[in-house]
C-alpha cells in the first residue's frame, strides 16, 4: 500500500468542480510533482492532500488511514504531513532557530535543539540560528520555511511552488537540494509547480495536469520522450507538430518525405496525423536533404536553437552545435535523426501552440 494513495477526487468551490475524478499514489520515499499551467487544479488538488479542502467525490488515503471522504476530513494537523508555500511566512521576531523549531513546542529542550541544529546543517543555514528573517537573503529564508516544515518529521511533504518568488539559478540549485534531502530524511514529498525544470530535478514522477485532471502520471524521461497525450507533448520540452499520413504501421508520408519510426503506430494506414518533432530530431547536414530558411535563433551556450521554415512554410526547431552562427534570413541544409516518432490524431485545424518566439 503507498503511502498517499488519492483515489478519484473531486474538489472545488461553491458547488463549481475544479477536480475532477483525480487519482495517483505516491509510494513511501518517494517524490512526486503536480505539473501544470495556473488555474489547472494543482493547489486544489495540494490543499485536499493537506485537508484544507473537503473531496465531494473519491478518498484519501494517507498511511492506509482513510484521510478524506465526502462529509470526512481528517483536519490537517492530524495527518503528519509539513508543508511549504511560496510566501514562506516566516515569523519575523523570532530567530531562525526558534523558526524553525516552532513545530516542536512541547519537545523536551535538548530533542529541540538536537533536531534543529541537524536542520541548519542540513539545509546549510549552520551558525545562523540566532539571526532573524530579515537578516537572510530570498534562498534563505526559503531554507528556513523547507527546515521548519521538516522538522516534526512529518512523512509527507506537501510543497506548492515553494520556489516560484527565487530567481532561476537559485530555483535549480534549491530544487536539488530539496531533493537531496528528503531522500536523507527519508520523506516522500509532493510539488507543485508550473515549472518543469523544476518537477523534473526534483521528482522520480510527475502528473501532467489540464482542466482538473492528470493527462499523464509518469517519469520525466518518459513525459518528453514518450507523451500519450497532444497536450503533454506540447506542454513539456520543445517541438513542433508537422502533418503527415500513417502509410504503415511505422512509416509517415510527410513534406519531409517518408518518416519511419521503431515501433507500430496506433492509427490506422491513411490516418491523417499530426508528428512531433523535437529540435534534436533536426541535426545540421551540408548534404541533408532538406532545405530551410533561419526565421529565429536563441543562443544557448553549448548549442544555438534555430526556428527554420522550409519552403512550404512549416516550421521546426532545430539544435545546432554552437560554432554554426547563421544569420537570420541564411539558407541551411538539415536532415531528419529522429529516435523515433511519436504521433497524434490530427486536429481538425493544424496547431502549433507553441509560441513562434524561441527565446
Ligand atoms: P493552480 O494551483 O493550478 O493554479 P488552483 O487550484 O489554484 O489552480 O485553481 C483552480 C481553479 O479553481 C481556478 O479556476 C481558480 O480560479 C479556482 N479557485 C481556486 N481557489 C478558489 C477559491 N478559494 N474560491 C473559488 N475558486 C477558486
Ligand atoms: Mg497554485
Amino acid at each position: 500500500m503507498p503511502l498517499l494513495k488519492v483515489d478519484n477526487i473531486s474538489a472545488g468551490y461553491g458547488g463549481e468542480t475544479v477536480i475532477d475524478a483525480l487519482s495517483f499514489h505516491v509510494n513511501r520515499g518517494e517524490i512526486v510533482s503536480l505539473l501544470g499551467p495556473s488555474g489547472c487544479g494543482k493547489t486544489t488538488a495540494l490543499r485536499a492532500v493537506a485537508g484544507f479542502e473537503p473531496v465531494s467525490d473519491g478518498q484519501i488515503f494517507i498511511d492506509q488511514k482513510l484521510a478524506s471522504a465526502p462529509g470526512m476530513t481528517v483536519p490537517p494537523e492530524k495527518r503528519s504531513i509539513g508543508m511549504v508555500f511560496q510566501d514562506y511566512a516566516l515569523f519575523p521576531h523570532l530567530t531562525i532557530a526558534d523558526n524553525i523549531g516552532f513545530g516542536l513546542r512541547g519537545k523536551p529542550d535538548v530533542d529541540r535543539k538536537v533536531q534543529v541544529d541537524h536542520l541548519l546543517d542540513a539545509t546549510g543555514l549552520g551558525g545562523m540560528g540566532g539571526r532573524y528573517p530579515h537578516e537572510l537573503s530570498g534562498g534563505q529564508q526559503q531554507r528556513v520555511a523547507l527546515a521548519r516544515a521538516l522538522a516534526p518529521r512529518p512523512t509527507l511533504l506537501l510543497m506548492d511552488e515553494p520556489f516560484s518568488n527565487l530567481d532561476v539559478e537559485l530555483r535549480e540549485r534549491l530544487s536539488v537540494e530539496v531533493r537531496d534531502l528528503l531522500k536523507s530524511e527519508g520523506i516522500s514529498g509532493i510539488l507543485v509547480t508550473h515549472d518543469q525544470h523544476e518537477a523534473f530535478a526534483v521528482s522520480d514522477k510527475v502528473g501532467v495536469m489540464r482542466d482538473g485532471r492528470i493527462l499523464q502520471w509518469d517519469t520525466p524521461y518518459n513525459l518528453y520522450h514518450e507523451p500519450g497525450h497532444r497536450f503533454v507533448a506540447d506542454f513539456i520540452g520543445q517541438g513542433r507538430f508537422i502533418p503527415g499520413v500513417v502509410s504503415s504501421g511505422d512509416a509517415y508520408e510527410t513534406e519531409l518525405g517518408l518518416l519511419r519510426g521503431k515501433r507500430t503506430c496506433t492509427q490506422p494506414t491513411g490516418t491523417r496525423v499530426e508528428i512531433l518533432i523535437r529540435p534534436d530530431d533536426i541535426v545540421p547536414d551540408d548534404n541533408g536533404d532538406i532545405e530551410a530558411t533561419i526565421k529565429d535563433k536563441a543562443f544557448k551556450g553549448a548549442e544555438i536553437l534555430y526556428l527554420l521554415e522550409l519552403a512550404t512554410g512549416t516550421r521546426l526547431l532545430s539544435l545546432f552545435p554552437s560554432h554554426h552562427d547563421h544569420h537570420l534570413g541564411d539558407a541551411v541544409r538539415v536532415r531528419m535523426d529522429a529516435e523515433h516518432l511519436i504521433c497524434f490524431p490530427a486536429a481538425a485545424e493544424p496547431n502549433n501552440s507553441s509560441t513562434e518566439s524561441i527565446q
